[in-house]
């Protein structure tokens, strides 16, 4: 009878503990996310694929393609292109390729950049069955922010560049359909040319008339 009565109060006392605990939560702010209704916001630290950065007044890439991370991916997941503008100091990239496949986000590509033109991204929601997916043109999504940009008035455009022809890629049209100004063998999101107006010819200078030395006098 004692151990009966003991059995139902220590019962009665774990009821009591859970309904406090189930009420207490009851009241709480939900923090179920309805995934893959909603997503969350990743912390500022977390390591997604890599991707472009651009610059904040013009939407174009600051990388000018040294192909420093290229070379310091221990996977060979990233293809690196760029050419000169006419009239630029630096190259300009033109093409930027990423393997996700292969990358292990180990982070030296990011580490390699001293120019901080590449980042870790916050895109964590990547599932797929399609390998291809995983394939990323980064210069091209970079143009396509961009051009959205600069529909929803956030970047005002800047002329189409002119890719100087010695050091122009073979092709001379990547990233040609995705152009805005639809100028052709002009790569788009690179930096503006100086020289992307025609310059006028300069007229040359007339030489002057060439003296003729004065010829020895003839012996006498
Ligand atoms: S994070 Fe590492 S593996 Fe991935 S692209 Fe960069 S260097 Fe290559
Ligand atoms: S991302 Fe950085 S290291 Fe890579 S090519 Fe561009 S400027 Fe060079």
């Amino acid at each position: 009878m004692k151990n009966s009565l003991k059995e139902i109060a220590t019962g009665f006392n774990s009821l009591l503990t859970g309904m406090r605990i189930t009420i207490g939560q009851f009241f709480k702010p939900t923090v179920t996310v309805q995934y893959p209704h909603e997503s969350l916001k990743m912390p500022e630290r977390f390591r997604g694929h890599i991707e472009l950065v651009r610059d904040s007044e013009t939407g174009k890439a600051l990388c000018f393609a040294c192909r420093l991370c290229e070379r310091a991916c221990p996977s060979d997941c990233i293809t690196v292109d760029g050419a000169k503008l006419d009239g630029a100091k630096k190259k300009s990239v033109t093409h930027y390729m990423l393997d996700f496949t292969k990358c292990s986000l180990c982070g030296s590509c990011v580490e390699a950049c001293r120019d901080g033109a590449i980042r870790y991204s916050h895109a964590y929601n990547l599932a797929s069955t399609n390998k291809e997916d995983y394939v990323m043109d980064l210069f091209k999504r970079l143009e396509d922010e961009r051009l959205a940009a600069i529909a929803r008035g956030e970047i005002i455009p800047t002329p189409a560049p002119v890719v100087a022809s010695a050091s122009a890629p073979a092709t001379g049209v990547v990233g040609q359909a995705s152009s805005p100004a639809g100028s052709p063998g002009v790569p788009p999101g690179v930096a503006p040319s100086v020289g992307a107006a025609p310059k006028p010819l300069q007229p040359e200078a007339p030489k002057p008339a060439e003296t003729q030395p004065a010829s020895p006098a003839a012996p006498k």
